[in-house]
């Protein structure tokens, strides 16, 4: 999900429509706007779809007056599947001292234990999102503000969470004590932002100041005075490392870096460890595009786009049901026959989780007469799933938990199969050493299966880490 916040600025909601709109490829299911105005109060407006369809009309921005105002784009995480409008962030609650909205990108692992525990206590809750424990739990602190009722209530939550939350005057931004979601701070004018990604901060034309930084939080108020807290005990930082790969965008900067140049070393990183002979690298667009360019400047093997996107499709992992996945990538991915045919050509694309994508596209660029086909992925095998925000599917479904390399390269019917290593997508993030296994330096729990927050939830129902 995306997450985005504006204080200090006049119809603020606007620039959080934007600021969603440049979020749009961290959730495309829907997405939520809330506002505060003294003459009219709270308003908010939840949509399914994308945001230009729907938070740039007239007569729904004239609904969401105010100088502050934060927003939300969803994309459901596993066991949440299928749409209901209560589940559309942000989310609201009304307290001793006024109301507050909260907008949450990541998963709450113990979600469930503190839901049946609220309930039990006599919570109602009006959805099934684990970000409205977060409400209930600020709704039974004894704390004095909202921001120390937020506090409370983050203590007793586990897992990870990038929030953007707002009072009637108050701004403010947590990230949980690992950083595992990114958070960024920037300024626009006499105004504030904070957005989960950078380029949210561009489209505006904002500064960008710093991250959040893991285990922090900030409260902005509305003379834009800026308090930052630590909520939380302080603990290295974990942030996710797929992030990196495949999540943010490439234009963004991350953890200082930008996510253009460590995609396009993870490609030279993966050209160093896995060469092979070959006419043409040609990326699986366009999460595959960065990796592909750095393994043809190092492998000296032409680069070209030898698979064209149609643009006006969403993201194929992002639609809920198989069938449309299924379909999805005929849909969106069709192959430049005059560049291929004949050739040897080796496929770089970011990830592999049910190979469906991969099994698609073999068959397509062989349909357009390739020689060889050599797949290169930007990650190591995904070979357990996410708990911490990002939507992967159980493990017996994931070819990595079930398959060795030489096993998915036989069922995936291609000439070679190649992932980068733990160590290598460790390099190409600027660890010069590679990965520290005493203390990982990110989470990258669904390639190594350490997973740096036991999923309390998961592991009550059986799973086993
Ligand atoms: P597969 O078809 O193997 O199940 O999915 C892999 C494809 O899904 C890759 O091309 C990747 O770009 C895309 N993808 C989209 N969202 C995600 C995600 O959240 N996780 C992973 N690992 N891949 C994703
Ligand atoms: Fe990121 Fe993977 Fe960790 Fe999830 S498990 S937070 S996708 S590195
Ligand atoms: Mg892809």
């Amino acid at each position: 999900c995306g997450v985005y916040g504006v204080t200090g600025l006049p119809e603020a909601a606007n620039f959080v429509a934007l600021g969603l709109h440049a979020l749009q490829h961290r959730g495309q299911e829907a997405g939520g706007i809330v506002s505060y105005d003294p003459d009219t109060g709270f308003n908010s407006a939840r949509r399914f779809g994308y945001v230009r369809d729907n938070f740039t009309k007239a007569s729904l921005m004239e609904t969401l007056p105010g100088t502050v105002a934060i927003g939300h784009v969803r994309y459901s995480t596993a066991g949440k599947k299928g749409a209901a409008i209560r589940d559309v962030q942000p989310f609201f609650g009304e307290f001793s001292m006024g109301g507050a909205a909260i907008a949450h990108n990541g998963n709450i692992t113990n979600a469930e234990e503190l839901r049946h525990d609220l309930i039990e206590r006599g919570s109602i809750f009006q959805s099934s999102s684990d970000t409205e424990c977060i409400i209930h739990l600020m709704a039974r602190s004894m704390a004095k503000s909202i921001p120390d009722r937020m506090e409370d209530a983050l203590r007793r939550v586990e897992g990870a969470f990038s929030i953007v939350a707002m009072t009637r005057t108050k701004l403010m931004g947590v990230r949980d004590a690992l950083g595992v979601r990114p958070l960024v701070l920037g300024q626009f004018g006499d105004g504030w932002v904070l957005s989960s990604e950078t380029c949210a901060l561009d489209i505006i034309g904002a500064r960008f100041v710093r991250e959040i930084e893991p285990g922090e939080m900030v409260v902005i108020s509305a003379d834009g005075s800026l308090e930052s807290r630590r909520p939380f005990r302080p603990k290295a930082s974990r942030s996710c490392i797929f992030e990196h790969v495949y999540f943010s965008r490439p234009d963004s900067i991350l953890g200082g870096r930008s996510v253009y140049e460590t995609r396009r070393q993870i490609g030279v990183e993966l050209a160093r460890e896995a060469p092979v002979e070959a006419d043409l690298v040609c990326p699986v667009p366009d999460s595959g595009t960065p990796a592909a360019i750095g393994y043809a400047a190092e492998s000296g093997i032409p680069f070209g786009l030898g698979i064209t996107r149609n643009q006006y499709m969403g993201r194929t992992f992002i639609e809920p049901t198989e069938q449309i996945r299924n379909m999805g990538v005929r849909l969106k991915l069709n192959v430049n026959r005059a560049l291929i045919a004949g050739k040897r050509v080796i496929l770089v694309d970011d990830s592999v989780v049910r190979g469906t994508t991969s099994q698609k596209i073999r068959e397509m660029i062989l349909d357009a007469g390739a020689k060889e086909v050599h797949f290169r992925i930007a990650s190591p095998p995904t070979a357990w799933p996410c708990f911490y925000g990002v939507d992967t599917p159980e493990r017996s479904k994931l070819l990595a938990a079930n398959m060795t390399e030489d096993e998915m390269c036989a069922h995936l019917n291609v000439d070679s199969l190649k992932f980068i290593s733990l160590d290598g997508l460790y390099r190409a993030v600027g660890e010069a050493n590679g990965r520290d296994p005493k203390a990982p330096q990110y989470c990258d729990a669904c390639f190594s299966g350490e997973y740096p927050v036991a999923p309390s939830d998961m592991i009550a129902k059986g799973f086993t880490v």
